[in-house]
């Protein structure tokens, strides 16, 4: 299903233009200073024809692939036909801390779905957050090579305002928080729980497997975590939606230890 997902996003992110918004040193120091992300929605770039496209194909593969259920996926159909599409998109993008991860599809589904269905956004948030995809990482590629991004000093992100869902650790051991919607990346201190702060050492429970291949921060005050992939032993560099994937197993071990 990743796979095939990860297809599409190929396909549509080959015509994806690149944006342009205002960047230099003085609107970062401003962004920093008010924590405001940089990108608006309606700086955006969308073909609207790309995305209905994709918002269709995405929801085909989920719902092929048990992650959709077909009240959903009609629903989803019927929105991505509707002439105000762009307007949940913007809603979608505006609530941007309600991020859903791309790679945590079929996981978090499955208890949505069981008892009494609750009328909740949840399946299309999922799919608007694939189907946006293209057009988010297209943006953090620009943003990722500017030097200024080295001045955010916040734990969401400088593009969208999203929080990370993803980490690497660098060979010069600092660890880059990777954003769960558009992918940027950013340095943040090592110890200190993204989602609450928290930087008591003794309170983040933070261990490796045994390849020493990935990490995982765990916080002992929010009981969020934080999976990274160690590129000091690596031959790869990190593949965010493919090493959510692999570390899938961490999640599980995660969250039998009472984080989520
Ligand atoms: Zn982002
Ligand atoms: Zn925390």
């Amino acid at each position: 299903m990743h796979i095939e997902l990860l297809e599409l996003h190929r396909r549509v992110l080959g015509r994806v233009p690149l944006p342009w918004f205002e960047l230099n040193a003085d609107v970062f120091e401003k962004h920093n200073a008010s924590g405001e992300a940089l990108l608006r929605f309606q700086d955006i770039k969308i073909e609207t024809s790309d995305l209905r496209l994709l918002m269709r194909q995405i929801a085909d593969v989920l719902r092929r692939h048990g992650a959709l259920e077909d009240a959903d996926y009609q629903r989803i159909q019927t929105i991505g036909r509707d002439m105000n599409l762009l307007e949940f998109a913007g809603r979608w993008y505006r609530s941007g801390a309600r991020h859903h991860s791309v790679a945590a599809i079929g996981i978090a589904h499955h208890h949505v779905s069981a008892g009494t269905h609750e009328p909740t956004d949840e399946a299309l948030d999922q799919v608007l957050a694939l189907a946006m995809r293209p057009w988010l990482t297209r943006c953090a590629e620009v943003v990722q090579q500017r030097a200024e991004l080295g001045l955010w000093a916040h734990a969401h992100c400088a593009l969208c305002g999203s929080e990370p869902d993803f980490a690497v650790i660098t060979p010069a051991a600092e660890r880059h928080l990777i954003c769960g919607r558009c992918a940027l990346r950013w340095k943040f201190e090592s110890l200190t729980c993204p989602y609450c702060r928290n930087n008591d050492r003794s309170r983040i429970t933070s261990f490796a497997t045994p390849d020493g291949q990935y990490r995982v921060y765990a916080c002992d005050e929010c009981h969020r975590y934080l999976k990274a992939y160690d590129a000091r032993r690596a031959t790869r560099p990190v593949m965010p939606v493919v090493d959510s994937v692999a570390t899938l197993p961490l999640d599980a071990y995660a969250m039998q230890r009472g984080y989520s």
